[in-house]
């Protein structure tokens, strides 16, 4: 699975440009990745969808957010919203940005899982330590109290996590691809033996993926792919990962 996070970048020229490109490069029309897939703005999600339909592109398009049973706010986005769009069938949930700035706490984070799940919608639920954290040798502890909202929770076949450590978004900085295996490890055995049917997760990474590292991560046992920011606003660079996922590319 290999994930283009937008976040608050694009525009229709952009899209346009990212498709051009996306399509020059990717070879065998990305097919064997399992799933692909963009999370725009939401309101990009129409030029999105089309260019995927237009150019017959085998990428599902994902939501940033929603906005969880108990905070249905102006500006939100409900998951039923979502399963009425036809575009969208996964949702990222609880990204360190929005556990920052919007103070998303595991409760609301466990409201939104909820929600994603009665709607059909597959959430993609980030978990991450911060960099203290991560120095005071804490990585585990964090981890696991994130993924706590999951205890006896019965999930999607699709349930994805994505390891995202704090520190290594956006800044260049990157954890020891061993060491990501090993934490992917952790992280399926906390969700199987927690969970309530036992699911074992799709479990991801993000954090400052290019080009150039894309191999040393995705080779890795336990990584199933990649959650991609910086790197995925160029339709080139993102196809040249999707081809690395798929034994192309490979150095
Ligand atoms: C992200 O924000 O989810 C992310 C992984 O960003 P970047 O790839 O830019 O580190």
């Amino acid at each position: 699975m290999i994930i283009a996070n937008w976040k608050c970048n694009g525009s229709k020229s952009m899209i346009d440009e990212w498709f051009e490109s996306y399509k020059s490069t990717i070879k065998n029309n990305g097919v064997y990745a399992g799933i692909l897939g963009i999370a725009p703005p939401a309101i990009f999600i129409n030029e999105v969808y089309d260019q995927i339909k237009k150019n017959n592109l085998d990428i599902d398009t994902i939501s940033q957010d929603i906005a969880g049973y108990t905070r249905k706010f102006t500006g939100a986005i409900s998951a039923k919203m979502l399963h009425e769009n036809c575009a969208y069938s996964f949702c990222i949930i609880g990204h360190s940005e929005r556990r920052i700035s919007y103070n998303e706490d595991n409760k609301i984070i466990k409201d939104k899982i909820l929600e994603c799940l009665s709607c059909d919608i597959n959430p993609i639920l980030c978990i991450g330590e911060s960099n203290e954290e991560n120095k005071l040798g804490k990585t585990k502890e964090i981890l696991e109290n994130q993924l706590m909202i999951l205890k006896n929770m019965t999930t999607s076949d699709s349930l994805t996590i994505a390891y995202e450590p704090i520190w290594a978004i956006g800044t260049g900085k990157t954890p020891n691809p061993k060491d990501v295996n090993d934490i992917h490890k952790f992280i399926k055995d906390i969700v199987q033996s927690i969970s309530g049917n036992s699911a074992t997760p799709i479990v991801i990474y993000g954090g400052s993926v290019n080009e150039d590292n894309a191999q040393s991560f995705l080779k890795e046992k336990f990584v199933d792919g990649a959650l991609i920011g910086g790197a995925s606003l160029d339709g080139s660079k993102f196809a040249n990962i999707v081809n690395t996922f798929n034994g192309i590319n490979l150095k």
